[in-house]
């Protein structure tokens, strides 16, 4: 029984495994009068299989604005709308945002229920040493923009989302820059084909060497010591420029007020 009747949902729905929904989502989808979904097609599949008749209305990320004025009109005449994504918490990495705003502007009420969500799904089965993270949703494509987003968060455990065609590439990109560091990859979280791996980025390579497919979440972890993160980003960013070790010792030990065998020596376990 709900507490209380909201004019708009925002309804979480699996991520894999189709019985990842709560009772509670199925019962708003059944009640409400319109269902917002990003694809009509992926959501019906769900609504059949929990035998939802809600009528469903596509609303997307080209079709956001234009749906505003449908949408507002039919909560002024008292219905009452859920929006779903494909999978997953709607807003997290999929669209809601300009729906929310105008529901905001015009005075009407919005709950979220709690639901499935890959990052959390995630980060719950992960040892960490702090409760921080960052969430960045999608990764950056360019090896510039990833460069620039690994080196801000350098001292966050980093968490983003990217494709089975480039995690193997950016993986690469990260070595470069901060050093065969530690990472965690989630793959097809609660599909057939669920896996998560931690290690070092050279081992999760090889792991991976033939390709990797499915859904991907992956986090990077902070560096305990922030100085010799920095540090070892240094030598390898000198290195893939094509400085000789000797080279790099003088110059970081110039840099950074240390002993040249002190900066060597890190060179040699990197
Ligand atoms: N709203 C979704 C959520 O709550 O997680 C995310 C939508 S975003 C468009 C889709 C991306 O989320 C995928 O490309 C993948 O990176 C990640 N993702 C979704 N399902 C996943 C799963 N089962 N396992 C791992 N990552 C997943």
């Amino acid at each position: 029984m709900e507490q209380r009747n909201f004019s708009f949902y925002i309804v979480p729905t699996p991520i894999g495994n189709i019985r990842d929904i709560t009772f509670r989502a199925v019962d708003i989808l059944n009640k409400v009068d319109i269902i917002a979904c990003e694809d009509t097609r992926i959501t019906q599949k769900l609504l059949n299989h929990y035998d939802i008749k809600t009528k469903c209305i596509s609303y997307h990320k080209y079709n956001e604005r234009e749906r505003i004025d449908f949408f507002l009109n039919e909560l002024r005449n008292g219905k009452r709308i859920a929006l779903v994504s494909d999978a997953g918490t709607p807003m997290i990495c999929d669209p809601g945002n300009v729906i929310i705003e105008e529901l905001n502007k015009n005075g009407f009420t919005v709950s979220a229920l709690p639901g499935a969500c890959a990052v959390t799904t995630f980060l719950s089965q992960l040892p960490r040493n702090n409760e921080e993270f960052t969430f960045i949703g999608f990764i950056p494509r360019s090896e510039k923009q990833i460069e620039e987003v690994v080196q801000k968060y350098l001292r966050n455990n980093l968490v983003f989302y990217e494709s089975p065609e480039r995690i193997l590439k950016t993986l690469g990109i990260i070595r470069n820059l901060r050093g065969d560091i530690r990472v965690s990859i989630g793959r097809e979280l609660s599909k057939l084909y669920e896996e998560v791996k931690t290690d070092t980025i050279s081992r999760l390579l090889e792991h991976f060497k033939n390709g990797i497919r499915g859904e991907i979440v992956c986090l990077i972890y902070a560096d305990e010591n922030p100085e010799t993160a920095e540090l070892e980003q240094k030598i390898s960013i000198l290195k893939s420029k094509g400085f000789k070790d000797k080279e790099i010792s003088v110059i970081l030990s110039t840099l950074y007020n240390k002993k040249k065998n002190e900066i060597y020596k890190r060179l040699l376990d990197m």
